[in-house]
C-alpha cells in the first residue's frame, strides 16, 4: 500500500511500511526510473527536482517538493529550490548570444568579464596554480554546456561528438554519468565539420524542463533533451537529413547545411520557432570540412578548405572559392576585424601569408588582401604574432613589450569581450622557448613548457603545463563561478575561482 502524493510539479508514492518516497513522474521528465538511492544520486535529485531533504531524523531519505516537516516526527527539512542560482549559461565559446552585433559570433568569444576576478590573481612573472579540479569525462573529446536546463540549479553536461555519448556531472557526489539514450532516440553522433549546437534557450520555442539544444547529426537535425533523474536522453527530429555543418542562427532565422538527395549542398531556413523556411540547392559543394557558422554582418559564414559560404537570410546563400592559389590557415585561428569593421582570415598562397578579405560582395573584383611576414595567431582581434599581441589592424606590425617574448608563442584560446576595453582580453596558451613553426606547435609536436595565462589591463600566469601536445584540443569553459580547462590527455580539468556575482 502506498500513499499518493500530488506537487505542482510531481507525482510521489509514500511506501506505507518504509517511509520511503519515491518519483512516479515530474514535468517533462517522461518515463521515471527512480534508482536515486541505489545510484547514489538522492541528493542531487533532491536538488534537481527543488524537493525536501532530512536534516535530523532518517524517516525517510528524500521527501516531495515543498515539505517542510517530516510526516512522521515532524521535525523540519532541508528545502531545496527555494533561491535558484544565479550563475550564467555556458554552451561553448562558440554560441554566446549575448555578445554585441558589433563582434562576430561563432568564434571563441565570451561577454562574460572573466577578467574582472582574475586580474586580481598575483601578475606575471609570478606562476599561479589551478584553484578547483575535477575529473574528466570518461569521453574525454567534448563540448560543454553549463545551463539550468529548467530546473534550479545549474549543471554540467559533456557531450562527445565523435561517439555519440552525452555526459551529465553529479556535482553532489562529484561523479560523471553517461546518459542513456530513451527508447526511439537519435543517435548524437556527428564527425563531417566542426561540431556546433544551437541552444533551445537561444531560439523563440517553449521552454520545456530538460530542454537542451538543437544537435546536428548524420540523420537529420534533432532538438535534444534531457531527464537527468533517470540519466536518460531523448531526440525529437526537427530536421530529416543529414547535417553536414554546425547550424547557425541570423536575426531570428536558422541556417543549416544538408546532404540533398541527390548528392547536392542544400541550406535550408527554418524560423527561431523552428516553423520551416526557405530552402535552396547549393550544387556540387563539399559535404563536410565545414568550420562552425559565423555570424557578422547579418550574415551567416560557413568556411572551408576550398572557399566560403555565406548566407543572408532573405537571400540566395553565395558560395565564394577562395582566389586562385590562396588557401585558409584555418587552423591558426579565425576571422578579425580590420578598424573599418570587415572580416579577414589568414592563409597563404604556398609562398607567404596574407589576411583575405572574407565575404567581399563586390562584382568581378577580387577580394582585397594583405600581405603579412609569418603566421599569426587568434580570432576576432585577440591576435598574436609569435609572444607578442597584434592591436591595431591584423596585418600591422606586433606590439613589442618584452623582447623575450620572441622565444614564445602564444595562442588564444578565448576571448573575453569588454566594451569598456581598447585592448582585448582574453585566455591564452604561451609556448616557451619554442622557435619553430606554429603549424608544428598546433600539431603533434610535444612542447616542454606551456603556461595558461590571463591577458588583459594585468597579464596573470595561471598555471603551468609540462609537455602539451595538440594544444588546439584545449576547452575552456565557464561552470558553477569557475573558468575550467580541458584537454582530453589531462587527468584532471583544471579550474579557477571567479569572484561571486554581486
Ligand atoms: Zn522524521
Amino acid at each position: 500500500m502506498a500513499y499518493r502524493w500530488e506537487t505542482p510539479a510531481s507525482v510521489w508514492l509514500e511506501d506505507e511500511r518504509s517511509g520511503q518516497f519515491e518519483l512516479v513522474s515530474s514535468d517533462g521528465l517522461g518515463r521515471i526510473d527512480w534508482q536515486a538511492a541505489a545510484r547514489g544520486r538522492l541528493a542531487d535529485c533532491a536538488h534537481l527536482l527543488g524537493a525536501s531533504l532530512p536534516q535530523s531524523c532518517d524517516h525517510a531519505a528524500i521527501y516531495p517538493e515543498g515539505f517542510a516537516f517530516c510526516p512522521t516526527c515532524g521535525r523540519p527539512l532541508e528545502r531545496l529550490g527555494i533561491a535558484p542560482g544565479r550563475h550564467p549559461d555556458w554552451w561553448g565559446p562558440y554560441a554566446d548570444a549575448l555578445l554585441p552585433r558589433h563582434v562576430p559570433h561563432g568564434l571563441p568569444v565570451t561577454s562574460l568579464a572573466l577578467g574582472d576576478s582574475l586580474e586580481e590573481r598575483p601578475p606575471a612573472p609570478e606562476v599561479g596554480r589551478f584553484d578547483a579540479a575535477m575529473p574528466p569525462p570518461p569521453n574525454a573529446h567534448c563540448v560543454f554546456a553549463a545551463a539550468t536546463f529548467g530546473f534550479p540549479e545549474q549543471r554540467l553536461l559533456a557531450l562527445a561528438p565523435g561517439r555519440g555519448v552525452l555526459q551529465y556531472w553529479d556535482p553532489l557526489a562529484e561523479v560523471w554519468h553517461v546518459l542513456l539514450p530513451e527508447e526511439g532516440a537519435a543517435d548524437l553522433a556527428f564527425g563531417a565539420s566542426d561540431y556546433g549546437w544551437l541552444p533551445t534557450s537561444h531560439l523563440q520555442v517553449p521552454a520545456r524542463r530538460g530542454d537542451v539544444a538543437l544537435v546536428p547529426t548524420a540523420r537529420g537535425l534533432y532538438r535534444l533533451a534531457i531527464n537527468p533523474v533517470s540519466e536518460t536522453c531523448r531526440t525529437e527530429a526537427v530536421l530529416a537529413a543529414p547535417v553536414v555543418a554546425a547550424p547557425g542562427l541570423m536575426r531570428r532565422q536558422l541556417g543549416v547545411l544538408v546532404r540533398n538527395p541527390g548528392g547536392t549542398l542544400g541550406l535550408c531556413g527554418l524560423g527561431a520557432d523552428l516553423s520551416p523556411g526557405p530552402q535552396f540547392d547549393c550544387g556540387a559543394l563539399p559535404l563536410s570540412g565545414w568550420t562552425r557558422p559565423i555570424g557578422y554582418d547579418g550574415q551567416l559564414f560557413w568556411l572551408h578548405g576550398e572557399g566560403q559560404l555565406a548566407w543572408r537570410p532573405g537571400e540566395a546563400p553565395r558560395w565564394l572559392a577562395w582566389p586562385d592559389t590562396w588557401l585558409p590557415s584555418l587552423d591558426l585561428g579565425g576571422p578579425t576585424l580590420s578598424r573599418d569593421g570587415r572580416m579577414w582570415l589568414i592563409g597563404h598562397d604556398g609562398q607567404s601569408y596574407s589576411f583575405l578579405e572574407l565575404g567581399a560582395e563586390r562584382v568581378q573584383a577580387r577580394p582585397q588582401r594583405e600581405p603579412i611576414d609569418g603566421a599569426r595567431l587568434g580570432f576576432a582581434n585577440l591576435l598574436f604574432r609569435r609572444g607578442h599581441p597584434v592591436v591595431d589592424e591584423p596585418w600591422s606590425g606586433e606590439h613589442v613589450e618584452d623582447q623575450h617574448e620572441d622565444d614564445s608563442l602564444v595562442l588564444p584560446l578565448l576571448r573575453s569581450f569588454n566594451n569598456n576595453r581598447s585592448q582585448p582580453s582574453g585566455l591564452v596558451l604561451r609556448f616557451h622557448k619554442y622557435t619553430g613553426r606554429a603549424e608544428e606547435a598546433l600539431a603533434n609536436r610535444v612542447i616542454a613548457r606551456t603556461t595558461v595565462e590571463w591577458i588583459g589591463r594585468r597579464n596573470v600566469i595561471l598555471d603551468e603545463v609540462a609537455r602539451l601536445a595538440r594544444p588546439l584540443e584545449c576547452v575552456p569553459f565557464v561552470y558553477a563561478n569557475r573558468l575550467w580547462l580541458h584537454h582530453p590527455d589531462w587527468n584532471r580539468i583544471r579550474g579557477w575561482n571567479l569572484e561571486a556575482p554581486t
